[in-house]
């Protein structure tokens, strides 16, 4: 039996099957999760189509408000869900961390309660009257990756219910806890039904995209796995909004200063430890500035101190989980083998947890692993280039489409080759900022539909028109 339970029609609900979830910084287990049974999955799908009937039809300003009050629960219960939060995840409390995150889950749950569908007039003369609506779709299905669980979670249940569905979520296996407990607070906020939370392993979430009465599904998580939703979804012609990995090119002009840009490259690149999907994976420098860039990036990479997450005075943690960290080694190994040279880091501890310090590397090429696959970890490699044609082909020259960045002294030359990039977000002098009000999404194999704004509200609706002739 575990202390956290699944949350089904409002209440928490337990479950005799658990699994052990590891704190990624000692391999100890922090507690045990519940798995959700078929049953129990049929029961929280039921009640969040029972609640979709009256939810659906309440006021937008009751709607609008539960949004706000989940805001103030998030802010209120910060602390505790952090630290939660590091104990599963590993990102340290302090930095770009768990308190960040819960901050960032806060602010865009309030951001979202001032939203609205407003209805639009297409036509009202005396031939005719053209209305068109947007409506909810029905129960939601959303599915959680582990590297921003609580956020990606007030992203995925904050629109959908702002515009009148129901939820049912699935954390991740591997940072379970927090969601259920986010879940369990943000129910405090709402009536039975219109959020549930699911945990469990491996079938779960198949279950979910094959449900009969789920009508969409919101997924974060990696490309093949987005496929497959997409795939097992097909039979019941559910809406999708797919949120999937990305390789995105940072390039470095010849004219910028490297010691301004450093600081910026880096934040890019090691945001969440590098296990961010829009996070700068490729950086391509410029031969003119390449060699006094690598130099100012290993200064502030070798600034970082890494550690337990829950040492206030870390800024690093570990990676997340063992899969993970396997391959982001692998991938390292295999620059090595193949004449990658190590700038810093590398140095891989041999101790508990699954530490990898900000490690830079160069010598590498594109058709190497570590340049055409995502690393999803501390590992950036750094290509030299000379000719602007040539490394913006090799930038658009992978199935991932979700940001990119240029960097230069010239922000309208940098502005116009970042618009040449085939990604959803092509940042200049920066990589990563994202907004509530600023839409969101990958292009190619990196998503399908976008995030945020009036844009992301969109995606959780249908549009209905009702056309009256007065003739
Ligand atoms: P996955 O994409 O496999 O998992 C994400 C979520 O999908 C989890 O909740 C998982 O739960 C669920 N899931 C897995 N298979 C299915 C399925 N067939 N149908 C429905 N849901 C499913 O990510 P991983 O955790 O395995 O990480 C693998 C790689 O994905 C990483 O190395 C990284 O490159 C990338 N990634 C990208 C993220 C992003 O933000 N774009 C986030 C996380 C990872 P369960 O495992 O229980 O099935």
């Amino acid at each position: 039996m575990s202390d956290y339970g699944l949350i089904i029609n409002g209440k928490k609900v337990f479950s005799n099957n658990t699994f052990s979830v590891i704190n990624p910084a000692n391999e100890r287990v922090v507690a045990e999760c519940p798995i959700a049974s078929k049953e129990q999955l049929n029961e929280a799908v039921s009640a969040a189509a029972i609640a979709f009937k009256t939810w659906s039809a309440e006021s937008d300003n009751i709607k609008a408000e539960a949004c706000g009050n989940i805001s103030a629960a998030i802010t209120e219960h910060a602390e505790e869900l952090a630290h939660l939060l590091t104990l599963e995840q590993g990102k340290p409390l302090n930095g770009a961390g768990s308190r960040f995150e819960l901050g960032g889950a806060a602010g865009w749950a309030g951001y979202t309660s001032t939203l609205s569908l407003p209805v639009k007039t297409i036509q009202d003369d005396d031939n005719a009257r053209i209305l068109q609506t947007r409506k909810p779709i029905g129960v939601v299905g959303s599915i959680l990756p582990w590297n921003w669980p609580l956020m990606i979670g007030v992203w995925h249940v904050l629109p959908a219910i702002r515009s009148g569905n129901t939820v049912v979520m699935k954390p991740s296996p591997y940072t379970p806890l927090s969601t259920l407990r986010m879940a369990e607070i943000m129910n405090e906020c709402l009536p039975p039904g219109v959020l549930n939370c699911v945990a469990g392993e491996d079938e779960l979430g198949q279950w979910m995209t094959e449900h009969p009465d789920i009508q969409k599904i919101i997924f974060t998580g990696s490309i093949p796995t987005g496929k497959r939703v997409m795939s097992s979804s097909s039979a019941t012609l559910k809406r999708l909004t797919l949120e999937l990995g990305g390789n995105d090119a940072g390039i470095v002009l010849d004219d910028v200063d490297p010691a301004t840009v450093a600081p910026g490259i880096i934040e890019g690149a090691f945001l969440n430890n590098g296990q961010t999907c829009a996070a700068l994976k490729r950086l391509y420098v410029h031969e003119s500035v390449h060699d006094e860039l690598c130099e100012k990036l290993t200064e502030v990479a070798n600034a970082v101190p890494m550690g337990d997450g829950l040492n206030e005075d870390n800024l690093q943690g570990p990676i997340q989980n063992k899969m993970q960290y396997d391959k982001v080694v692998g991938l390292y190994e295999d620059a090595k083998a193949n004449g990658g040279k190590v700038l810093c880091g590398g140095n891989i501890p041999d101790e508990p947890g699954y530490f990898m310090p900000y490690t830079l590397m160069t010598n590498v090429t594109d058709g190497m692993r570590i340049v055409d696959e995502e690393q999803f970890g501390p590992l950036l490699p750094i290509i030299k280039y000379s000719d602007i044609n040539d490394v913006l082909e090799k930038a658009n020259g992978l199935e991932t489409g979700l940001g990119g960045s240029v960097w230069s002294s010239d922000i309208e030359r940098a502005s116009d080759i970042a618009s040449k990039l085939e990604c959803g977000t092509a940042w200049v002098n920066q990589h990563g900022p994202i907004a509530p009000n600023v839409p969101f999404g990958g292009v190619k194999c990196s998503g399908i539909g976008v995030e945020f704004a009036e844009e992301g509200l969109h995606e959780y609706t249908t549009i209905q028109v009702v056309n009256v002739t007065k003739v």
